[in-house]
């Protein structure tokens, strides 16, 4: 990237850079950075927007380390709840909890009584019900592709995994639009102030374009939007001639969303040794790329487990001559395991590695437990960098916290407590941690002339910190700290004069 000491900017774009013996730029305004540091905007490249939004104002149980703490969040909760009315919560996860011990709709009844209470599990994968929220539920919990815990004599425990978790949301729990668009005007405020200037969003099945239509109608969005939708539109979509990228400056449609496996903390990551859950065979997903070349459109397909990013692979290999012609930019969400001769086929395949830095230090611990010998090939970003593979760093929020500059933090450092690396071999350089997080995920939404550089013709998204974190030691990144923010030559975070 090219280093200028100033940077001239007309309308939304730059205009130039400037180098160190000039300094008259003819314009009514200027900033003195002070000695501080711009970039390009971060990026996120994988968001849940809306539900991150709507996570603010739920029970969170991120960081419950007992079943008993948790359970006395949850009452609190209750307490505090206005009765009768569904209880949300999530960010639970049992393998953190000491004691041992499975949750149950018993455990959640001692606290909640009458009130319905669901509580998404950390990964998303999971949903934990007590009895009045299965009560709630007439329809049959049983579906294809769901599992359906059940106790000693056959009736329910009240956890629901994967598709029977998800259906079970989407009839009793999806809030309101008003509600959505609600929490998303505070949640970009949030955001804005962490310097991020793009994200790729995830919710499209939740309905996450209408809802970030509302908010740029009373020009309020202050993010440019890369959005999913579930891959099984793609039919609709080719009828009607959208192809990827359709939409504004703010708001494109850019990709269809697969998924072929569960997760590592519910223990449905699909693996080589036969364990886990198949959500998409490798046949079905051979048929969803043609299908979306056919009609223009890229794919995104979650994998986590050894197995599934094996089939992954093999879906695109197998496609290849059909996609890769048409410049489709296709990408695996996760590569969370790998099998260490799978790796190099991202970088001969093409197909970028969407990956979560953040994820390698929080999972480590169920990981070492879940995928004891085989963590060589976990969160293997170094790695797969090496194999020319292109990487883009996301938070999967609100898994993690939607905030790019924790993420670098964790490429690089791989360690979020006072203990050592995790597989410091893994680590990546705060060079390319930056890259992650500002140009791949603007090559991925095809928008590499356009954005993630400060060069002229480029628009003006950038971020100012407070120092830069090329110049500093690693040991510093997590003080490194957001100044403000510019989408498009506008301030949307602390315009300046600063002190
Ligand atoms: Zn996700």
């Amino acid at each position: 990237m090219p280093v200028a000491s100033a940077l001239a900017i007309a309308g939304n774009r730059v205009a130039g850079g400037v180098g160190t013996h000039e300094t008259a730029l003819a314009s009514p305004d200027r900033v003195n950075l002070g000695g501080r540091c711009v970039f390009p905007g971060l990026n996120d490249a994988h968001v849940h927007f809306p539900s991150w939004a709507l996570a603010q104002r739920e029970v969170r149980l991120e960081d419950t380390s007992s079943l008993d703490e948790t359970l006395a969040r949850v009452e609190a909760a209750v307490a505090a709840a206005e009765p009768g009315h569904w209880l949300r919560g999530r960010g639970w996860r049992s393998g953190d909890w000491s004691p041992e011990v499975e949750p149950s709709r018993q455990a959640l009844d001692s606290v909640t009584g009458e009130t319905p209470v669901a509580l998404m599990a950390r990964d998303y994968h999971s949903l934990w019900l007590n009895s009045a929220a299965l009560a709630a539920a007439d329809g049959e919990l049983e579906v294809t592709g769901g599992v359906v815990e059940l106790d000693e004599h056959g009736e329910p425990t009240g956890i629901l995994r994967e598709e029977s978790a998800w259906q079970f949301r989407d009839r009793y729990l999806t809030a309101s639009d008003d509600e959505f668009v609600d929490a998303m005007r505070e949640g970009l405020k949030v955001v804005a102030a962490r310097g991020v200037t793009a994200v790729h969003d995830k919710d499209g099945w939740l309905g996450a374009p209408r809802f970030w239509q509302r908010l740029a109608d009373e020009g309020a969005l202050t993010l440019r939007v890369w959005q999913s939708l579930p891959y099984d539109h793609v039919g609709r979509l080719q009828e009607l001639g959208f192809r990827s990228g359709i939409g504004d400056e703010l708001l494109r449609i850019g990709y269809l969303k697969a998924f072929m496996d569960g997760t590592l903390g519910s223990q449905t990551a699909r693996m080589l040794d036969g364990s886990g859950v198949e959500i998409t065979s490798r046949e079905q997903l051979v048929e969803i790329i043609r299908a979306g070349a056919r009609a223009g459109w890229p794919v995104a397909v979650h994998a986590i487990g050894d197995l599934a990013n094996r089939e992954a692979l093999d879906a695109f290999a197998e496609t290849r001559g059909e996609w890769e012609p048409l410049g489709l930019r296709q990408r695996i969400e996760h590569a969370q395991l790998l099998a260490p001769e799978d790796i190099q086929r991202f970088g001969d395949l093409g197909v970028a590695a969407s990956v979560q830095f953040s994820h390698a230090p929080s999972d480590r611990d169920i990981a070492d437990r879940h995928w004891a010998g085989k963590t060589d090939g976990a969160y293997a970003y170094r790695s797969l960098l090496d194999t020319g593979a292109l990487v883009a760093n996301g938070s999967d929020a609100p898994i993690e916290e939607l905030d790019p500059l924790a993420g670098i933090c964790a490429g690089v450092l791989r360690a979020l407590d006072e203990r050592e690396a995790w597989h410091p071999e893994q680590t990546v350089t705060v060079e390319q941690a930056l890259e992650a997080t500002i140009l791949a995920p603007a090559w991925l939404a095809r928008d590499e002339r356009r954005r993630g550089k400060l060069l002229p013709g480029y628009l003006a998204d950038l971020v100012v910190l407070d120092r830069d974190p090329l110049a500093i030691e690693p040991e510093e990144l997590p003080e490194v700290q957001v100044v403000a923010t510019m989408l498009g030559g506008r301030w949307i975070h602390n315009p300046p004069p600063w002190d």
